[in-house]
């Protein structure tokens, strides 16, 4: 049976039609889009009127996210901005360590059972000038149950002094860098990176399978999908071990579940060989709402929290240069492997060193197996320069910039950690699209909320929390920026013959929109209602959730 929905306005993303008023739909495919007289011509029909007052446009494609933004709201968010959870209620931010702790006090009091933990989410002490949270802040919310606060970089984790004790930490004598001393010779409650957090994190409900997802957590997110307008979205980084994978498939074949899911599998002391062989694995299981058979590398950290690698100069304040986290010899090792086995490869790369780096290993990689096509990404790639789109045009590599970036942190960014000149050229979007790069843009969700139109906002504006314009000459017009958040992500995750525009022989998958962004103004796209989506021809109203 063919269903012909009109819209007021159908935003197709496809060269040869950009704009319909129809889009034809048959078995979870589109026909076609254009006017009435032509679709008709299918045969017969039914006529769906229900978005006759709604802009269509290609279901939204989040090119970098987590699925533990799903499950992370089982937790108390603290974060510094206001943030909307996955039932549509937007908590307001929590701008203080008082206003944390007092947050944190109040979900105590709910709890029943006097032996559970009391966990939040989304702590970022950046805004806090010199002010770091210690275990006596968290003490104030309880000493008898263990407490923890991720932060919103997910690298850092703040503990009471409970936690620390369940974990055996709270002692004197402690030595390893990522755990930090007071003057009394305990740890201060403050867990950098995984090694450090690992004794703890399970006292404060970051446990390892959480982190794999849970069937709860997967739910979630599919609802923020909704709310947000998204029909595909990656998860970006798993461990993928079989039992996530078994759920995952069982979760995502629900027939309600509206989202497809691509999941990377993520290099973690696995053998070039061994990872690659694992991919190949993982693809055979793929079905059609979970995406499989691709791979994730990271090379460095983050660069609000100065883990980042940076060529000359280094770090505007003066911080040491950042950490890598996969050796060169390994990265060149699983790239020329998964071209060889046509295996699709995303690279984390934050600093400009670590982009050259990922650079120099593909073009070794290329030299020893040219292959063509071969869509490696580099995801996040804030602080490349021109000279480096133009490697990576030459090399044949997409790249997924986070300009959500910044709003979040490019007042930071200005004053401390890059300074004014590398500032303004982060996530260079505009020389990505003048050099012909293939342009993602993304949230990394939950590190930044799952929104792409927000990101396109981003993107479209560069505008920061104090509302700086923050390199304006990197800004790009809105229909680019639809174009990265629906076709541009599509690409990168070699889907694009499949989703990214509303043409005929493509899925079904269509954002459903109240406002029309191109009417909005650039200055208000972020604020453009969505109504809900429909994926594979399945219709899911956000408010009906
Ligand atoms: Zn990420």
């Amino acid at each position: 049976m063919t269903t012909i929905y009109r819209a007021k306005r159908i935003l197709t993303m496809n060269p040869g039609g950009p704009e319909a008023t129809h889009v034809a739909v048959r078995e979870g495919r589109i026909l076609g889009a254009g006017r009435l007289e032509e679709l008709s011509g299918w045969g017969e029909y039914r006529l769906d009127e229900r978005f006759a007052d709604k802009v269509l446009m290609p279901g939204l494609v989040e090119g970098h996210s987590h699925l533990f933004e799903g499950s992370v709201w089982a937790y108390v968010y603290v974060g510094y901005h206001e943030r909307m959870d996955p039932d549509g209620r937007v908590w307001p931010g929590a701008t203080s360590i008082e206003a944390v702790v007092a947050r944190l006090r109040e979900a105590a009091q709910l709890l029943a059972d006097p032996a559970q933990p009391v966990v939040g989410w989304g702590l970022d002490p950046i805004y806090f000038g010199a002010a770091r949270v210690s275990r006596a802040d968290l003490d104030r919310v309880s000493t008898e149950r263990p407490v923890g606060v991720m932060h919103a970089s997910f690298h850092i984790l703040n503990v009471n002094s409970k936690a620390l004790e369940r974990g055996g930490l709270l002692r004197k004598g402690v030595e390893h860098p990522g755990v930090p001393l007071g003057n009394d010779g305990l740890p201060t409650g403050e867990l950098k990176g995984p090694d450090a957090m690992m004794p703890v994190a399970p006292h404060v409900g970051f446990d390892r399978e959480l982190l794999a997802a849970d069937p709860r957590g997967l739910e979630l997110f599919a609802r923020l999908a909704v709310r947000t307008g998204v029909t595909t979205a990656t998860d970006l980084a798993s461990l993928l071990p079989q039992n996530a994978v078994d759920m995952m498939l069982r979760v995502t074949a629900q027939p309600d579940y509206p989202l497809r899911v691509v999941s990377l599998l993520r290099l973690m002391n696995q053998t070039p060989q061994a990872l690659v062989e694992r991919a190949l694995a993982l693809r055979a299981l793929s079905a059609d709402r979970l995406r499989l058979g691709a791979l994730k590398i990271v090379a460095d950290g983050s660069i609000q929290g100065f883990s980042a690698r940076l060529r000359w100069p280094g770090y505007y304040n003066g911080a040491p240069n950042g950490l890598w986290y996969t050796p060169p010899e390994a990265m060149r090792a699983v790239y020329t492997r998964a071209l060889q086995e046509g295996v699709l490869v995303h690279t984390h790369t934050n600093g400009d060193e670590a982009t050259e780096l990922v650079l120099d290993c593909m073009q070794d990689a290329l030299q020893a197996r040219p292959v063509r096509d071969h869509r490696f990404t580099l995801q996040h790639c804030q602080l490349a320069d021109a000279a480096q789109f133009r490697r990576m045009k030459a090399l044949g590599m997409c790249v997924n910039l986070f300009p959500n970036h910044h709003f979040y942190w490019g007042d930071q960014h200005y004053a401390m950690t890059v300074g004014p000149e590398r500032a303004e050229r982060m996530n260079a979007c505009a020389t990505a699209l003048a050099t012909g790069v293939p342009l993602a843009i993304h949230s990394d969700a939950p590190v930044t909320p799952l929104s792409p139109l927000f990101t396109a906002w981003c993107a479209v504006n560069r505008r920061t929390a104090s509302g700086r314009v923050l390199g304006e000459h990197e800004r790009i017009g809105v229909e680019d920026a639809l174009r990265t958040i629906t076709l541009g992500a599509a690409v990168t995750l070699r889907l694009d013959h499949e989703i990214g525009s509303i043409e005929c022989g493509k899925r079904a998958d269509f954002a459903v929109l109240e406002d029309d962004p191109l009417e909005a103004g650039p200055e208000n796209l972020k604020d453009v209602r969505v109504w809900g989506t429909v994926q594979d021809g399945r219709v899911f109203e956000a408010a009906a959730l």
